[in-house]
């Protein structure tokens, strides 16, 4: 039996569902305490209790960060007893030591959002909750073990800035965010890194680079029609591509591993302290009554 564990990615996971790369059925949205959750799928094998959430789904356009329901669809995640949850993105790359097609194991983040709801306790007083490790360390070296393997390129460690989109990062924003720490820029990640540690889930973050972040070069001129404007070569494309058809077999390989990774984390502990001093119940369900 896998460990119950599920992924939450755009395109890569939506060619997986339209290729059926996997044998899944679909699970339509349900009513939460903060609305419907999401479309997702449950995986039957060769990964019984592997979920995937699309934030594309077949035939249909890409679901915009703050539109997507985080909060309803981790709360049903943790309702079908998810313990692991991979966020897997897109990013463009700050720093040169990164290479398009490259996935980096992010252990840090910077927060510029700010159309997202980040947490389930909005006017209760709750959910102070220390960020560090931000990313959970467990699922990540699990992550990490499973590209090794594979001989998948990827980087261990990272700061990825989150900015709200849909539109990209001006030059001037990139050196900002460069001389602050950000390796990478990305508009994912957020909300979901902060709701699962409200939910004490376990959640890593993976972003693989698709393209360069705006630098103004004229080097790398606009180009009407290419993707991301011209910012990603189609060469690089190509690395994309081996990346994305790699995903299931990085997913079930995840699913299998988690079942006897040895738990060196945390994150089913940061409520410990609300649940104790605020008398909140055992049963989470009821925390937000
Ligand atoms: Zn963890």
């Amino acid at each position: 039996m896998a460990a119950t564990f599920a992924c939450i990615a755009g395109g890569p996971l939506c060619r997986l569902l339209e290729s059926a790369a996997l044998d899944a059925h679909r699970l339509e949205p349900s009513e939460t305490p903060f609305g419907r959750s999401e479309v997702l799928f449950a995986v039957e094998q060769p990964a019984p209790g592997l979920y995937l959430v699309p934030r594309q789904l077949p035939g249909q356009g890409r679901i915009g960060p703050a539109s997507f329901n985080y909060r309803a669809t981790l709360y049903r995640l943790k309702d079908l007893g998810v313990r692991y949850v991979l966020s897997w993105t897109g990013a463009r790359t700050i720093t040169r030591q990164l290479a398009v097609g490259q996935t980096v194991l992010l252990d840090d983040l910077i927060d510029l959002t700010h159309l997202r709801a980040t947490s389930f306790f909005e006017r209760r007083g709750l959910g102070m909750l220390r960020q560090f490790p931000v990313f959970c360390p467990t699922l990540r070296a699990v992550v990490e073990g499973v590209l090794a393997a594979m001989k998948l390129p990827y980087y261990s460690g990272g700061t990825a800035a989150v900015t709200e989109g849909p539109r990209l990062e001006t030059p001037a924003e990139i050196r900002l965010l460069g001389s602050h720490g950000a390796d990478l820029v990305t508009h994912q990640f957020v909300p979901e890194v902060f709701l699962a540690k409200e939910l004490q889930i376990c959640l890593a973050g993976a972003a693989y680079v698709v393209d360069f972040a705006e630098t103004g070069s004229r080097y790398r001129p606009f180009i009407p029609g290419e993707l991301f404007g011209g910012l990603t070569h189609s060469s690089q494309a190509d690395r994309l591509e081996v990346l994305s058809r790699a995903l299931p077999e990085i997913l079930c390989k995840v699913a299998a591993r988690l079942v006897t990774a040895p738990k060196g984390c945390q994150c089913e502990q940061p409520m410990a302290a609300h649940i104790q001093e605020n008398g909140l119940p055992e049963d989470w369900h009821h925390w937000f009554d």
